[in-house]
């Protein structure tokens, strides 16, 4: 068993997604952080000029540039595309990382609560979201395994193992304090987690439930390429509640709905993402499952 030595955590990926931007700057202000005997820890903002500027990105989407193929390109023109090189060669490089784990701290504006992405079945990561889960109870889990690990594009793959905590309803742009406390307090038992598992104490881990990322649906279009409705009123603000075969999944301006249909119930996460506009996706989702 490989232990976890080095730790990275990181806000501010996205410059309008604020707690874990606060994440670092209390661990920068405390004088004393946790201590944990058997790892290190680092931390920092991914994405300053974002942050400053209350915009997700400059140039690209930083949470989508860290694929293998971007980060051994040649351009140097995209502000996040250089970031992203930088913070490869500072905690990665990704396949081959120098940091055992790495945290990446994002809000949504969905009411998906404190979520924990994980991004690949293994005992590992099972257990983390088991031991998370059974400590906060509130918290969900959810496994976005659809493609390996590596081909993720996302900042988090830097590192030999690499984490999404995903807090929400928060606006963009605004700072709530129960949000705050909520990524505080997955962050505590992530860590302490962590260490248990360096120390090979860990207790077993019962069976949990999570979710596990299906697909993406985007909102209805009409002849000229426009949204004709939108997610159906209730449906809304109830991330992770179960939407069977024939339930309304949208309203049309002309008010009619449009059911749910296909083979199984859905669990639909990031309903109504205010980062998934422009791509007009309206929602993902999910199945539930026993892990
Ligand atoms: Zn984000």
């Amino acid at each position: 068993m490989s232990s976890i030595k080095s730790i990275a955590i990181i806000g501010g990926t996205h410059g309008n997604e604020l707690t874990g931007v606060h994440i670092i700057q209390s661990l920068k202000k405390r004088h004393e952080n946790p201590v944990f005997d058997t790892f290190n820890f680092t931390y920092v903002i991914a994405n300053p000029t974002a942050v400053e500027q209350n915009t997700r990105f400059i140039d690209v989407d930083l949470n989508r540039q860290f694929s293998v193929e971007n980060l051994a390109s040649l351009d140097t023109t995209l502000v996040e595309l250089n970031i992203a090189k930088l913070l490869n060669q500072q905690f990665g490089p990704k396949q081959d990382s120098k940091t055992d784990l790495v945290i990446d701290i994002h809000n949504t504006t969905s009411a998906m609560g404190a979520t924990l992405i994980l991004l690949e079945d293994s005992p590992f990561y099972r257990n983390m979201g088991g031991y998370l889960k059974a400590h906060m109870p509130s918290a969900n889990i959810l496994l976005e395994d659809e493609i390996a690990y590596l081909e993720h594009p996302y900042l988090c793959t830097i590192g030999q193992h690499g984490i999404m905590l995903e807090l929400g309803a928060q606006p963009q742009g605004v700072s709530r304090m129960d949000i705050l406390l909520a990524c505080e307090e997955m962050l505590d038992h992530i860590l302490t987690y962590c260490d248990l598992y360096n120390q090979n104490t860990l207790p077993e881990i019962p069976e949990f439930t999570a979710y596990r990322l299906l697909d993406v649906v985007k909102f209805p279009l009409d002849e000229a390429n426009e949204v004709a409705g939108l997610v159906h009123e209730n449906m809304l603000d109830r991330d992770y509640e179960r939407v069977k075969i024939g339930d309304p999944i949208f309203r049309m301006f002309d008010g009619t709905e449009v059911l749910l249909t296909g083979e199984q119930a859905i669990y639909p996460h990031f309903i109504n993402e205010a980062a998934y506009k422009n791509s007009k996706v309206a929602f993902a989702t999910a199945l539930k499952f026993k892990w």
